[in-house]
């Protein structure tokens, strides 16, 4: 922790905290359904210095930098940022985080530093999250953010996948000596920041800010290419790369098994917001153009993923559109924030309802989902209560368009195609915990891949601390 002048201790905890947060300010929904740009606006220097001063700096470990899975030093952020030190607390945040600028706008932060935060208890919470993405804007805007290249090595390293854990990977080895090269299946850098997470949500000419910054220390990108088809983790290696870094993610969309889902206008959750979010020239090749959704839309899920696809088909142009979800509101595992911004954009939602077949109309297309009513039975290994269909209730929905958000599942290419390399339940990538090393020499796995579906933010540190094993591992060699 940064030191904090003793003098703070004077201050009144109880003033700051019944000090009110003037709240995230976002752009109202009749104006937003009409682009896909950012929803919040973002604070300015007072707003910043007025919301960091509401921090009562609890006694260390604060709970805010517990539930920080990058271990943020929040409290001491804070105080900076009270002062007007902005440059400092975005320096103080790159310690411990290779993307603030994305975490501070993305993180499930009402479940993690914020959700914590002990005004909670009576209060409004510290607006951790904004602060955090306000700071690291403020550095790039104020001098640009740079990574310290580090005394060349002699080492080269293969990153697969450009996603949040690759992209942490490659920015801590740069910072180590080693060269690093991504390899992605995508044209563009990003992963799920580009390819997934909506516009609105995350601009992506933040992600690509970031991305700059790495090419500038030195990092280089080969897109377009799937390791496990154009070329094998063995070739890589093969090619002289001292060890490879996979970062793979679960990039394969959980299939409905219904009869129809193959009937154009029924999508899948990557390429509908894939389509609907990414620039046009930066699409995977053979996945052209915005997808034409019609007056009615169905999207079947009940995750974040859910919630995205909604917003997004609003913004397509969609009249009525709908969330089909088999249990109720209570079980949703979707976050709340999302759903009610969801809600004030005009997304209806309807609960306990299972598709059971895609029916297509005169011209071959989606025009109508059979569903049908289901109730919540006893509850599952998780402790979520079941759904059970009720026999004879099947209804119709119609609809133009349907989106599956139904989770995601690993690909197992990379399993499949690198001998020694062990996977588990649904091919997760087995690794050693600490230091990402996988049962393969040379090879180590992070995020998504890992873990199974997760957040921007845990992919991040994965990275990071498999950056450190790689690290170890290089040294080691000699
Ligand atoms: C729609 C959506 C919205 C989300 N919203 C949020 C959110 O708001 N906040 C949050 O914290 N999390 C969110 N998440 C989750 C978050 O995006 C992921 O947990 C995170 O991106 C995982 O990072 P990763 O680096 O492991 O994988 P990914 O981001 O999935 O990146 C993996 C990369 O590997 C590439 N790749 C895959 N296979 C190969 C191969 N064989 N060869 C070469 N390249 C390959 C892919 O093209 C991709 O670029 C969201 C997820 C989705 C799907």
């Amino acid at each position: 922790m940064q030191a904090i002048p003793s003098g703070f201790l004077a201050i009144d905890r109880k003033e700051r905290a019944w000090t009110p947060s003037k709240d995230i300010e976002r752009r109202p929904a009749e104006e937003r359904i009409h682009d896909f740009d950012d929803v919040t606006i973002p604070f300015d220097a007072e707003r910043a210095m007025y919301e960091a001063s509401r921090c009562i700096h609890c006694p260390d470990p604060a709970p805010c930098h517990l539930a920080c899975p990058a271990h943020n030093d929040i409290p001491s952020a804070m105080w900076l940022i009270e002062q007007g030190k902005f440059l400092e607390a975005a320096q103080l945040y790159r310690q411990t985080s290779s993307m603030p600028e994305i975490c501070g706008r993305v993180c499930p932060y009402e479940q993690l530093c914020q959700g914590s935060c002990v005004h909670v208890k009576h209060h409004d919470p510290v607006l951790t999250g904004q602060l955090e993405a306000f700071v690291a804007d403020y550095e790039r805007r104020h001098g640009g953010v740079h990574i310290p290249v580090g005394e060349p090595s002699g080492k080269r390293v293969a990153v697969v996948g450009a996603g949040p854990s690759g992209l942490a990977c490659a920015e801590q080895l740069v910072q180590m000596g080693h060269r690093v090269t991504i390899f992605d299946k995508n044209p563009a850098p990003g992963g799920l920041l580009v390819y997934g997470i909506p516009n609105f949500k995350l601009p992506k000419e933040v992600v690509f800010a970031r991305w700059e910054d790495l090419e500038r220390a030195g990092v280089e990108y080969v897109g377009s290419t799937t390791i496990g088809k154009d070329r094998t983790i063995d070739d890589l290696l093969a090619e002289g790369y001292d060890a490879v870094y996979v970062g793979v993610g679960t990039g394969i969309d959980a299939p409905m098994n219904i009869p129809g889902e193959d009937l154009p206008g029924v999508y899948k959750a990557t390429e509908f917001l894939m389509r609907a979010n990414v620039a046009l020239d930066l699409l995977p090749a053979g996945m052209q153009g915005r997808p034409e959704v019609g007056r009615k839309v169905v999207v079947i899920g009940g995750g974040d993923t859910a919630s995205d696809c909604l917003r997004s088909a609003i913004r397509l142009g969609a009249e009525e559109v709908t969330c089909l979800y088999r249990r109720t509101e209570k079980e949703m595992p979707g976050g709340k924030k999302d759903r009610e911004l969801a809600r004030e954009e005009g997304a209806k939602y309807q609960f306990l309802t299972q598709p059971v077949r895609f029916i297509a109309g005169p011209d071959g297309r989606l025009a109508q989902v059979e569903c049908i009513r289901m109730e919540l039975g006893e509850p599952d290994e998780k402790g979520r209560r079941r759904p059970v269909p009720i026999e004879g209730s099947n209804f119709i929905v119609e609809a133009d368009t349907a989106v599956l958000a139904l989770g995601y599942w690993p690909d197992p290419v990379i399993g499949e195609t690198t001998p020694g390399l062990e996977t588990r339940k649904w091919g997760l990538i087995v690794v050693d915990p600490e230091t990402g090393a996988t049962t393969r020499p040379e090879v180590f796995a992070g995020g998504d891949a890992v873990t199974g579906p997760d957040l921007v933010v845990t992919a991040m540190v994965a990275g990071r601390r498999a950056a450190a094993g790689i690290n170890a591992y290089l040294s080691q060699k000699g």
